[in-house]
């Protein structure tokens, strides 16, 4: 398959340049020049399979070209060791429950598929594919996680001194192996600031091989298509059938709700999306008026979502061919205040008993505030509450049940880090010697 730039003035690539470079050479964002459709038979008997299988088939319409059957099977197999369960919440609420994997949140599923799929492609050469990413939390995790211990693959971690939580920093500090943490003097943007720079750097490209692992790349954010596919089958095993399926996903950077649009474009009966944002709100906003206005983020308590302007709102205009009209038909904006959130995590842990994490309480009001007779909602639950014990027990005001072992084992690990300056020239060094 090929795959073309959102900007469209660079040629298109194969998958493993799409791959390998993150982004296109004119700052687009890689496309597949085709969605396939899912078989008619495999829609109506999805219920029936598991969510590998599932995975398995999705990928094949995506991936076939470029990766053999058996090939694919095992990297599919082998980033899902965790299932990606629905869970009934209330009457017609349910949760797709995306945090079972190692970091315990759902970029764990793309950035595993990432990983498997670039030491596919480079299996067989000597090469050695240096993986940089800045950080402000939860990507740096899912990354480090995805990538342990991959062959050929060296992941270094650049992260905001003091500015992440004790949990987020023990999830990639604490790998060792092929992971190399490095702790920078200064704040997020200089993290990603001395990345980028890196990456422009001629002749540190030339000596070693650098590549990315944020949700630009196609390796990342098509993946997440899987759990669309699952959740809709699982809603079916569970007696959901005559309703129509309405699907609200808590978004930041908006890579999880465009893969979401692809599973609907191969045809998963997804009658409509709901993008429910915290206060950083700038595609409600677009939603509503049709006009983009990208702004600085503001800090919030879902802060995984505070994003000012989402790199992938460029692949949603891209696949509905720029039309506000069509989007807006399909997507419905919502939006919460840090007060709404807490609000709504108290509310439904009160009356249900299920405890919500900041993020997913966004997609459980957005449902609660958009349902209508007939229809069934699915919210994205991206991330386990422990993640955030400090906001969520805040709300619900005592100690959460359950602390998970995973992140427990995090914790309870040795924090390996190398101080960074904020300097090029030191990074630079740093990387041409490593
Ligand atoms: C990254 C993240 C989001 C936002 O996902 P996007 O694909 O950036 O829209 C939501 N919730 C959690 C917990 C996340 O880590």
């Amino acid at each position: 398959m090929i795959y073309y730039s959102t900007n469209k003035s660079t040629p298109a690539v194969t998958l493993k340049e799409a791959v390998v470079k993150g982004l296109a050479a004119d700052k687009g964002l890689f496309m597949p020049e085709k969605i396939n459709k899912f078989d008619k038979d495999f829609l109506e008997n999805m219920d029936k399979l598991s969510f590998r299988e599932i995975a398995f088939e999705t990928a094949r319409k995506f991936f076939s070209e470029d990766v053999p059957d058996d090939k694919l099977k095992e990297i599919v197999y082998d980033t899902l060791p965790f299932d990606c369960p629905v869970v009934k919440v209330k009457d017609n609420i349910y949760s797709l429950e995306l945090f079972h994997g190692p970091t315990l949140a759902f970029k764990d599923i793309g950035a595993r598929f990432m990983a498997r799929l670039l030491n596919y492609f480079l299996s067989g050469n000597d090469e050695v594919v240096n993986v940089l990413v800045a950080t402000s939390g939860d990507t740096g995790s899912a990354v480090a996680n995805g990538f342990l211990n991959v062959p050929g693959i060296r992941v270094f971690v650049l992260y905001p001194k003091g500015k992440v939580t004790a949990i987020q920093e023990s999830q990639f500090t604490t790998l060792g192996q092929n992971i190399t943490a490095l702790e920078v003097d200064g704040v997020f943007d200089d993290c990603q600031r001395l990345v980028k720079r890196a990456f422009l750097d001629e002749e540190i490209n030339k000596r070693m091989m650098l590549t990315s692992a944020n949700s630009i790349n196609v390796a990342r954010f098509m993946p997440q298509a899987f759990y669309y596919v699952n959740g809709v089958a699982r809603l079916k095993k569970l007696g959901v059938k005559g309703e129509r399926v309405v699907v609200s996903v808590p978004s930041g950077n908006f890579g999880n709700l465009t893969a979401g649009l692809i599973a609907r474009e191969m045809g998963l009966p997804v009658e409509q999306f709901l993008a429910a944002n915290n206060a950083n709100d700038v595609v409600y906003e677009y939603l509503q008026t049709g006009v983009y206005n990208p702004r600085n983020s503001v800090e919030t308590i879902a802060n995984a979502m505070d994003v000012g302007d989402p790199s992938n709102f460029a692949r949603i205009l891209d696949l509905f061919g720029h039309s506000h009209e069509r989007i807006s038909e399909v997507i419905k904006g919502y939006h919460y205040s840090d007060d709404e959130i807490k609000a709504t995590i108290k509310k439904v842990y009160k009356d249900t008993g299920y405890l919500c994490d900041p993020h997913g309480a966004c997609g459980f009001q957005a449902l609660e505030d958009h349902l209508q007779d007939g229809q069934a909602g699915l919210f994205l639950e991206t991330a386990h509450p422990a993640k955030f014990i400090e906001t969520v027990e805040s709300v619900i005001g005592k100690d959460i049940l359950h602390i998970p072992g995973k992140l427990k084992a995090f914790m309870e690990g040795e924090k390996k880090s190398i101080p960074m300056a904020n300097d090029y020239g030191k990074f630079r060094e740093f990387l041409l010697n490593a």
